[in-house]
């Protein structure tokens, strides 16, 4: 996926500011609509989105205004400019919203998960020319959302762009969907051409959350940010919790820092030529240490001697942990790493 191209034309997109796209999570009537997506207009916001047809994990909660929600859009195109977007999740939803002029379109996190489904939505979408954003699977599995986007590009779709909404949990947590940061941190470096857009709003379930987040996605380097935002939140008829008025967007909008890529400085390079070296160093230590533990497993075998041998392994990690306690680092991670390097020396011995 080489020659992907901006979601948006390069005169809307700016190096200094993130694209933002806002709106409701549904669209629920003509005036709530138009409402909202004004008082957005005058915040800058350059995408407009609402979902008509919405993918409820129960039945019989809202699932959207249907068809009649696209008419609405398209007045908010003509009365504010905004680009707008809509949630499709199948070749019903595609034909209708392209007919009506939908001019961005999003796949939803419980449709990315489902291949058939991604596979049906990129045979659709086949020719048209239209920017498509990804949603994360609600499962925590890179592979999945490569695949579905993977599945557009092959249908000649080049307007593609990601978006982190978090992952289900099954535990409870502060958060609505876990961020697990790496799992894009990784897409980054997989697939560094994919533009990625923070949904604080789907990760935190909570408006006090979508600052924070919306800030940590900044600064990992994001392109752009989804906020849900509702002329009148409290009575949104999805979403609720996480949706902010038009003048809360604002103010969170203000607060956030947007830090430049030439602000790079020679002192960052140099600290990271540092890490390149400790790292070099690191890799070396551990094929030494990979080494030793063969010899070892080779003397065990002559001797007939069993590979694990878990009180030597509970005194290792019960020392090192103290180690590293005194060295000012985090015992539970070097218990991690510890464990990780034991386990690959047991399979090395293993394999002799
Ligand atoms: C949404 O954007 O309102 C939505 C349904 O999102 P997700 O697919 O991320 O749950
Ligand atoms: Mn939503």
């Amino acid at each position: 996926m080489t020659d992907i191209k901006p979601i948006l034309p390069p005169a809307e997109l700016s190096v200094k500011q993130p694209l933002l796209i806002a709106g409701p999570c549904s669209a629920e009537s003509e005036k709530q609509v138009l409402d909202t997506a004004c008082q957005l207009a005058e915040l800058g916001v350059k995408v407009f989105r609402a979902g008509v047809w919405k993918p409820r994990t129960m039945p019989g909660g809202f699932e959207g205004v249907g068809s009649v929600g696209l008419s609405w859009l398209r007045r908010v195109k003509q009365q504010t400019g905004m680009y707008v977007a809509t949630e499709v999740a199948t070749e019903q939803h595609i034909v209708e919203a392209l007919d009506a002029g939908v001019d961005m379109l999003w796949i939803g996190a419980r449709t990315t998960a489902s291949p058939f489904a991604m596979q049906q939505i990129a045979d659709a979408l086949q020719g048209a020319d239209v920017p498509v954003l990804v949603k994360n699977p609600v499962n925590p599995d890179l592979e999945l959302w490569i695949g579905a986007m993977q599945r557009l590009y092959n249908a000649g779709v080049r307007r593609i762009a990601a978006v982190h909404r978090g992952f289900t949990s099954y535990e409870k947590h502060l958060y609505r969907n876990l961020p697990h940061w790496h799992i894009p941190i990784e897409l980054r470096r997989r697939m560094p051409q994919i533009p990625i857009i923070g949904d604080p709003s789907h990760i935190g379930g909570r408006r006090e959350l979508i600052a924070p987040l919306a800030q940590q996605a900044l600064d990992l380097g994001f392109e752009g940010l989804i906020i849900e935002s509702h002329c009148n939140p409290d009575a949104a008829l999805s979403d609720a919790a996480q949706q902010v008025t038009p003048s809360m967007l604002r103010e969170i909008m203000s607060q956030l820092v947007v830090r430049e890529i030439s602000q790079m400085t020679e002192t960052l390079t140099e600290l990271r030529r540092r890490i390149d070296g400790i790292d070099n160093q690191l890799l070396e230590l551990l094929a030494e240490r990979m080494r030793v533990s063969r010899e070892i497993g080779a003397y065990k075998k002559a001797q007939n001697m069993p590979i694990l041998q878990t009180q030597r392994y509970d005194e290792i990690l019960h020392n090192r942990m103290a180690q590293a306690e005194a060295l000012g680092v985090n015992p539970e991670f070097i218990k991690s790493v510890l464990q990780a390097i034991h386990e690959e020396s047991v399979q090395q011995q293993v394999k002799l």
